[in-house]
């Protein structure tokens, strides 16, 4: 069965072209899919276009749009398995993670299926103080939205985009990484078996400059909401400009974990390895900056070294992996690059810095948890995500050094502080640049509660209310109910009304 899906039928490119899918963790071959190009991207905007101006989804009730996205996500939960399976062979994460985050989307998609439900899109009355007025505000959809995802959490991320855009009643056509496509070639099945009209859901998958870019340039699209890197979301949002489209943005971070003398420390320790290592690091709010407070730093980071030296590597269907591989033999080599920078910028390699010895793990694209210590303001370690395991590690002497530290960044996605001092903890989170910060925590969100970046970690929100408002038009009506002539260009000339 062919892979794209445009107009309610499953397509194969028109060029013909394919591309095979590696399990990162030893290379083997887990699919060939279709592989789009710009003519077949414009053919999905084209049958989105149609099915947004002439089709029922956009004036189909909240609460019905609602109802099919919980029909959604029982199919996600009927087949949990199917969707786990296919997003560790794609990303090699632990299957144990991807099943977590099969119901992460579940409750993602039920989220949005009960603000539809519960009409969060009614409009308001407005009192424009005359009796002859009916005044109202309303939301509406935006229209055809162009969705692109990337690798790390790939449904993940697709359910950010795809829930409210379905709840506000848009027509989407959606570019997955070309790296892990076999989840959201599952989700249009859903989505088509749920009931939802042809030409609302597309699916194009293959390259970003090819399949992916038509969405921040065509005039058909009212928006393109991206999840990547910060250099594909400037070309995103320069290409964006050409028709003012409406953008999102959600990019990169480079996140302090900041740790106060204070704070409880076998908590902070564990969570510490867990807010950079866990998913190899490959997480947008990874904890990759250690900001210790220099009295602890000698003890607090000799543990961790040690901590992080024992964690286990391996085969993702392996119940005793702790975690796996880095997506790609490219990105490995981007990470390697990234820790060299380091080490000739003078950090001090504290463990890690190559690829495991471990025979088993030849064939996969596996790298050691690195801490990088001694690292110093200015240094590209510091500025740059490596979006790899690698931890850097800065310190600080008051609580204005800490927040001046963990500020010290064109990033602002996430970022965490441990200490027992509650008042503490909330003035240094009052004071730090970013769109999430945990105190005594690192990584959970909910999607009841927006996500998204300060500074050049990007633009809007996901999740939350405000994640449903990036896919709706504002409208006031103005409605005269006793209209009569105002008389402003009288008919008697010279006698001003
Ligand atoms: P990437 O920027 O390389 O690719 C992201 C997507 O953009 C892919 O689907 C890719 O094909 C597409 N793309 C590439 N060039 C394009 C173009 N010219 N026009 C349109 N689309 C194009 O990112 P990645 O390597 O897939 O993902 C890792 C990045 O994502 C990291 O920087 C990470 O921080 C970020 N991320 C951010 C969040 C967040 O919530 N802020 C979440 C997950 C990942």
């Amino acid at each position: 069965m062919p892979d794209l899906y445009v107009g309610g039928s499953w397509v194969a490119a028109r060029s013909g072209a394919t591309r095979d899918i590696r399990f990162p963790a030893d290379g083997r071959l887990v699919a060939t899919v279709d592989e789009a190009d710009r003519v077949d991207t414009e053919a999905a905007i084209e049958a989105a276009r149609a099915a947004f101006d002439d089709g029922p989804w956009p004036l189909t009730a909240a609460q019905e749009r609602g109802a099919l996205l919980h029909r959604v996500a029982d199919l996600l939960v009927d087949h949990r398995a199917d969707v786990a399976l296919a997003e560790t062979l794609d990303t090699g994460k632990r299957l144990v993670e991807s099943e977590y985050d099969v119901d992460d989307v579940v409750s993602v998609f039920r989220h949005y299926a009960g603000l539809a439900a519960a009409g969060a899109e009614a409009g308001r009355a407005v009192d424009t103080g005359r009796a002859d007025v009916v005044s109202r505000v309303v939301h509406e959809p935006l229209g055809v939205c162009g969705l692109i995802t990337p690798w790390n959490y790939p449904l993940l991320q697709t359910s950010w985009k795809v829930a409210p855009a379905l709840a506000a009643g848009n027509a989407f056509v959606l570019k997955p990484s070309e790296l892990t496509p076999s989840s959201a070639i599952l989700l249009m099945r859903y989505l088509e078996q749920a009931g939802l009209p042809a030409g609302v859901a597309n699916l194009v998958l293959g390259a970003g400059p090819t399949a992916g870019a038509p969405l921040s340039e065509h005039p058909d699209v009212d928006m393109v909401s991206f999840t990547g890197g910060v250099d594909t979301g400037k070309r995103v949002m320069a290409a964006a400009a050409g028709t003012i489209k409406k953008i999102a943005l959600e990019l990169g971070g480079k996140n302090p974990n900041i740790v106060f003398a204070d704070a409880d420390r076998e908590t902070a320790m564990d969570m510490a390895l867990t807010a950079v290592f866990l998913h190899s690091g490959q997480v947008c709010s990874a904890g990759a900056r250690l900001v210790i407070e220099e009295s602890i730093h000698d003890s607090f980071v000799d543990e961790l070294v040690e901590r992080a030296g024992r964690i286990r590597l391996g085969d993702p269907f392996d119940q005793r992996t702790e975690t796996g591989p880095l997506i790609s033999a490219a990105h490995r080599d981007k990470v390697e690059a990234y820790v060299a920078a380091g080490v000739s910028e003078g950090a001090t390699l504290r463990c890690g810095g190559a690829r495991p010895d471990d025979p088993d793990l030849d064939d996969g694209f596996y790298y050691l948890p690195t801490v990088l210590d001694d690292c110093k303001p200015g240094m590209t370690v510091l500025q740059e995500e490596s979006f790899g395991p690698v931890l850097t590690v800065e310190t600080f002497s008051s609580e204005d050094d800490a927040v001046r530290t963990a500020n010290d960044s064109t990033f602002g996605l996430a970022g965490a502080v441990w200490s027992t001092d509650g008042g503490k903890a909330e003035r240094v989170a009052a004071r730090l640049r970013m769109g999430t910060v945990w105190i005594n925590d690192y990584h959970p969100y909910v999607p009841q509660a927006e996500w998204g970046g300060y500074k050049q970690s990007g633009i809007g929100r996901e999740l939350g209310l405000a994640g449903l408002d990036e896919y709706r038009e504002t409208k006031h009506i103005w409605h005269n109910i006793a209209p009569e002539p105002q008389g402003w260009f009288g008919a008697d000339p010279g006698v001003a009304p």
